[in-house]
């Protein structure tokens, strides 16, 4: 530790570190920071720096309480490529020296230790998407649009969509990769003004990291260029949501070794090259969607993306893209859980808004509750289109509509012992927040419904 103290000491004189932002996550997954003078490098790895509890959501603390300190992981500072005399560190929190467990950043901690006991280490990588968008001369959002291209009528991959903010998505990649992200790919999506970014892999700490950094990345970067950079879930009626995938694999928490594909034909158990841990893992999600979704779709708006089948809305390819009941297959996007290849499985489900602390840390938890007890999530969907089949023909062979509003998902949590044991004491004060969200959000009435009920009687 004292050497590797050094180490960072050093690198940071290296590269000319003026400041240091000392950074934690809300209950949200919105960054907190403090800045302060790099002098103050041993005092925010030691003591921490102090922040009061009751200004942000969901610490568990009243005005009365004694300080969150902020400590800095060591394993975490980084430059920031976009302030180059600033670096970030992400921080675990502490109150009275003890770890606080209301922090999200120290429960997933708490969680990848237990995961570690029976053997295992979860690693992924998310795919996040976003739009850039600007407030246009009557006030109203939409799309980002420097070169004027108005509407595509098949956005996704688009040359002209991609090219009005190649040099955005430079920055975002050269900036990315100079933070360690390993971003591979990044594209037009399937919306005008909707990209994504698509990341490299590592463990489950350090990919929750990743995806808050990236979301600080892209909203600094679109300033620059006049936009806001928004992960809002479904900012549009009429354009598909905004998702952020996670490829994952469980691996051997002794030798990495990937642990999904299936090494004989025995362990195969459902023919898509995957081993056994991994269909139980799957068994595990699946059995607990409804409190896992709670925690991927974290706000009422959220539940506008997750629709497809039966309830789509057309949008300019016809498909939203997005799973709207549990299921898993083979390498086929209309699947919840897809497996690609037998090195991973893709969860569809996490919105753009997750925060990816709590959700990593309820995905072990119900991937666990899989495995130990060997849940078996019934027959893989093959080769088929799963949007077509009708509601009845999906509740025959088993595939539970997910929750349709924040409230719903709530309440599967509420009564979800292993999710909830999952996130400790997170769990209650999320319910409690997210049903005020609920009841906040109720008191609002839509154009829709007026414009639709006003005089229909
Ligand atoms: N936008 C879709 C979502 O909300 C995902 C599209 C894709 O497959 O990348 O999940
Ligand atoms: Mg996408
Ligand atoms: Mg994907």
């Amino acid at each position: 530790d004292a050497e590797k103290r050094e180490q960072v000491r050093k690198q940071l004189e290296e590269q000319g570190i003026e400041f240091l932002l000392a950074q934690f996550i809300d209950i949200h997954g919105s960054p907190k920071v403090k800045q302060v003078p790099v002098g103050c490098f041993d005092d925010i790895v030691e003591a921490g720096a102090g922040f009061a509890g009751a200004a942000v959501w969901g610490m568990g603390q009243g005005p009365e309480s004694h300080d969150l300190m902020a400590r800095a992981d060591l394993d975490t500072f980084c430059q920031l490529p976009w302030k180059d005399n600033v670096a970030i560190a992400s921080c675990n929190i502490y109150v009275d020296g003890v770890p606080w467990p209301y922090c999200p950043r120290t429960n997933l901690i708490r969680m990848m230790d237990l995961f570690a006991c029976e053997g295992y280490l979860l690693n992924g990588g998310f795919e996040p998407e976003h739009f850039l968008v600007e407030k246009g001369p009557d006030g109203t959002l939409r799309a980002w649009d420097p070169q004027g291209i108005d509407v595509l009528s098949k956005p996704c991959y688009d040359f002209k969509g991609m090219s009005q903010t190649m040099d955005y998505l430079q920055d975002i990649i050269r900036f990315g990769n100079q933070m360690g992200f390993g971003i591979y790919q990044s594209d037009h999506e399937d919306a005008n003004g909707q990209y994504e970014i698509n990341f490299g892999w590592t463990n489950a700490l350090h990919t929750a990291d990743r995806l808050v950094r990236f979301r600080m990345l892209a909203g600094q970067t679109a300033a620059k260029y006049g936009a806001t950079a928004t992960f809002l879930a479904k900012p549009f009626d009429d354009k598909t949501g905004s998702g952020a995938h996670l490829h994952f694999h469980v691996a051997d928490a002794r030798n990495q070794e990937n642990l999904f594909p299936a090494g004989s034909e025995a362990e195969n158990i459902k023919g898509l090259g995957l081993s056994e841990t991994a269909i139980y893992y799957i068994g595990g999600l699946l059995k607990h969607i409804g409190a896992l979704t709670a925690i991927s779709s974290p706000i009422v708006n959220c539940y506008r993306r997750i629709q497809s089948g039966e309830f789509v809305y057309s949008s300019a390819s016809g498909y939203t893209w997005t799973p709207s009941f549990a299921s898993y297959g083979d390498n086929n996007r209309t699947q919840l859980y897809r497996c690609p290849d037998n090195n991973r499985v893709e969860d569809r489900s996490p919105s753009a808004m997750v925060n990816p602390y709590l959700f990593m840390a309820a995905h072990m938890a119900a991937g666990l509750d899989g495995i130990k007890n060997k849940i078996d999530p019934g027959e893989p969907i093959i080769g088929e289109n799963v949007w077509n089949l009708s509601y009845d023909q999906r509740r025959e062979r088993g595939m539970l509509l997910l929750p349709q509003n924040l409230l719903e998902a709530i309440e599967a949590l509420e009564a979800d012992e292993v999710v909830k044991s999952g996130l400790g004491p997170i769990a209650d004060e999320y319910i409690k927040l997210k049903k005020s969200e609920w009841g906040e959000f109720m008191k609002h009435v839509t154009p829709w419904e007026v414009d639709r009920y006003l005089t229909m009687l």
